[in-house]
């Protein structure tokens, strides 16, 4: 059954799309079954079932974290150890520490700045200014050295108004198109733009994701 629906959602998936598979609150079972059918990269939201769960099942070929939840400094090391991208970084204060942490761990560590792009003011994420102040500080002051940019993620406003989660879409790609073809056309790492859920990848597709993070799709509703 899961790899049912991680074979049919990989069918409506161009090249270059990339599928990650959403486990928060589902079973290392669960995880162990996509694998089995060809999926390698997973996401967690939360600092200590990501540990538990990378603890539990260990390596395996090919097998790849990211984190999409939010992150409290003093969580960094339930998180970076593990992960191959975090996803949802939505502070400076939050770049500061992971800098600190992977200049001691002398690592480097990939991350997209996560951007508010939903109508709920509750959601988390930096408005475009934010954005580009980082970047620029990043790219000219050299700032947070230890970190490699990688893109933006996104959430659409949660609504059943397509015309809404096309326009949140829409903002997001053009400020990626922006960033990338105006501003750092030499930064070829900065090349993801990660946008769509089990809702509404079809239509971030459309509009340009180029890294999907399907949950409920692929393993059912969560149980809390
Ligand atoms: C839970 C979550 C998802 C997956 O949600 P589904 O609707 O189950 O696909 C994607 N992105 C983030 C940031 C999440 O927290």
């Amino acid at each position: 059954m899961i790899a049912d629906q991680l074979h049919s959602i990989q069918s409506q998936l161009p090249e270059g799309v990339t599928l990650v598979a959403v486990s928060k609150f589902h079973p290392v079972s669960a995880i162990l079954e996509a694998y089995a059918a060809g999926q390698r990269i997973f996401a967690e939201s939360r600092p200590q079932e990501l540990a538990a769960k990378v603890e539990e099942i260990g390596s395996l070929e090919g097998l790849q974290w990211h984190f999409i939840g939010h992150l409290q400094t003093n969580k960094l090391k339930q998180v970076l150890p593990y992960v191959d991208l975090v996803q949802s970084v939505d502070s400076v204060h939050l770049l500061d520490a992971i800098e600190k942490w992977a200049a001691a761990a002398d690592r480097k560590i990939h991350v997209l700045l996560e951007m508010h792009i939903a109508l709920e003011e509750s959601k988390q994420g930096f408005y475009e200014e934010e954005i580009l102040e980082i970047l620029l500080r990043a790219t000219g002051d050299g700032a947070w050295p230890h970190i490699v940019f990688r893109g933006l993620m996104g959430m659409a406003t949660n609504t059943d108004d397509e015309e809404q989660i096309r326009a949140d879409f829409t903002r997001i790609r053009s400020f990626m198109d922006y960033l990338k073809e105006d501003l750092f056309p030499e930064w070829e790492q900065f090349d993801t733009l990660s946008i769509g859920m089990s809702g509404d990848f079809p239509l971030a597709v459309e509009c340009g994701s180029t890294m999907v993070r399907v949950g409920s799709a692929i393993f059912g509703e969560r149980v809390y």
